[in-house]
């Protein structure tokens, strides 16, 4: 067993606890993010198409719908506020891939990889045609990500050849573009992903949303779902709805309907925010160009800039708490704010006395192929999708396209492809879970410490299509 970098070149615990001292538990997109309330549903009503859930998944559900159909009257039921949950929390990284990656894709679906990642990249540029023909203000750009290598043996894994908008980096060149001692190589990947305000991109979608005529739901949870005469019959505290069609938007929360329950487990990602960086600061580190960052191991980091310099820097620690429940309290995890801080301070040494303000958990919905599956029910008056782990901003809007062509019964290169029409192996109900998930786990910390070497039991999982991953 190897020490990692950040082990090896540890900060004194002491800058530790000072970074972290004047930290609030506070989702620093959520308070950056005005956005006007919706009611509460009071009474019943009708619908074409109702939407549970108002994070990204249903709210571009309701603009694709409207857009499609703008005749057609649709509702949103949200049972907490518009993007308080993963939409509202996320690192901003709008990424084209629908497969969680190019490894992931390659070795689930390889004979229409190039289609997927055709559809996926369509997406992403129409997302940007979305936010330039709405005015979308939600910080925007489109700067790529750059991956790199903080360990000799993950230099490989990003050799090759460079294109124009996909290129090699060695240690010189990469560290030019973001300034760390620990960066051993980099590839820089250009328009593959782009970087957004999550908070706000919440909130501007439900304003779109709103302005072309959907109605929307606050503090309003969908308890029951009945099949009706002709259509379906959602019921909440305050009032039914009955809808021609229902798409389900619920993430990792408990599914509505049963045969979804064990198909997502809720992992814990931890999330910490500097102060705004000073021009010395900037001037230190570089990355003028902006791009998301993420190095390769299996337990990986993203981090970012915000449109006022601060850094983002999450990720490392996914965290399954026993039981799989979804609990406030696990939000707030000491170890792994420390640690985040830690190599932090480990990748930027140069920004030694940087304070965080913010830090925050949020829930991941993993599934085993490690993207979005879907389906429909109720003799195909309910759809959904769910299962994004951890790579959902983009993924959301593509998962909406499918769930309208499937209510629609549209044949179309979306709902034809393996990867829509399959479902994913659940995962075993517990305590069985927390014991497969915790080995897992633990097998992956220590193929990161073994050189990337996986073990039997990592191998195992790879030769079936299984896993865990955030
Ligand atoms: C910390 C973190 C970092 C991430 N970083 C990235 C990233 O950089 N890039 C990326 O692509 N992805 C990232 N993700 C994943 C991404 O945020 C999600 O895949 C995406 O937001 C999922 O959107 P959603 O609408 O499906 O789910 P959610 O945003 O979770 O919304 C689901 C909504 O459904 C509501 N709901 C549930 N049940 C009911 C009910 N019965 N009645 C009414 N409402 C209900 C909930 O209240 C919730 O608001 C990250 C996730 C986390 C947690």
């Amino acid at each position: 067993m190897h020490d990692t970098v950040f082990e090896r070149s540890a900060p004194d615990p002491r800058l530790v606890a000072d970074a972290l001292r004047d930290s609030r538990r506070e989702v620093f997109w959520l308070e950056d993010a005005p956005g006007e309330r919706a009611p509460a549903l009071t009474a019943d009503v009708e619908a074409d198409l109702a939407i549970v859930g108002g994070g990204y998944t249903g709210l571009w559900t309701a603009i694709r719908a409207k857009e499609r159909d703008p005749g057609m009257r649709v509702v949103l039921l949200e049972a907490a506020t518009i993007g308080w949950a993963a939409s509202g929390r996320n690192g901003g990284f709008v990424e084209a891939s629908l497969t969680h990656g190019e490894a992931n894709g390659e070795r689930r679906w390889p004979e229409e990889l190039e289609l997927l990642d055709e559809l996926g990249m369509r997406n992403l540029d129409e997302i940007e045609e979305t936010v330039a023909r709405y005015g979308i203000r939600a910080d925007f750009e489109r700067t790529g990500t750059l991956e790199v290598a903080v360990e000799p043996h993950q230099v490989p894994w990003l050799e090759g050849d460079s294109t124009e908008s996909d290129v090699f980096l060695d240690a010189a060149a990469v560290r030019a573009e973001i300034d760390s001692p620990t960066f051993l190589a980099g590839r820089w990947e250009k328009r593959g992903t782009a970087l957004v305000h999550p908070g706000r991109l919440a909130a501007e979608l439900a304003r779109v949303a709103r302005e072309l005529g959907v109605e929307l739901f606050e503090r309003t949870r969908v308890r029951r779902l009945d099949s009706g005469t002709d259509g379906v019959v959602l019921h909440s505290d305050g009032g039914r709805v009955r809808a021609a069609r229902v798409a389900l938007a619920t993430n990792v929360f408990p599914s509505l309907l049963k045969r979804n329950r064990l198909m997502t487990v809720p992992v814990y990602d931890y999330v910490l925010m500097t102060e705004p960086l000073t021009t010395e600061q900037r001037r230190a580190i570089g990355w003028s160009n902006r791009q998301g960052l993420a190095d390769l191991a299996n337990q990986f980091h993203y981090s970012r800039l915000t449109a006022d310099d601060r850094i983002l820097y999450g990720g490392y620690d996914a965290v399954y708490h026993a039981g799989g429940r979804i609990r406030p309290r696990y939000e707030e995890r000491p170890a792994s704010y420390e640690k985040l801080a830690s190599h932090l301070l480990t990748t930027f040494p140069q920004l030694e006395g940087i304070r965080f303000t913010h830090r925050w958990a949020g829930v991941i919905d993993t599934s085993t192929r490690f993207c979005a599956f879907f389906g429909t029910a109720r003799r195909g008056r309910v759809a959904y999708a769910a299962g994004f782990t951890g790579l959902g901003v983009a993924a959301t809007r593509f998962a909406a396209d499918v769930m309208l062509d499937r209510l629609a019964g549209l044949d179309t290169e979306r709902t034809r492809s393996r990867m829509v029409r399959e479902r994913p192996l659940p995962f075993p109900p517990e305590p069985a879970a927390s014991v497969g998930i915790n080995l897992t786990r633990w097998s992956l910390d220590r193929a990161d410490h073994r050189e990337g070497k996986r073990n039997v039991l990592l191998k195992t999982l790879d030769a079936l299509g299984l896993g865990f991953d955030s």
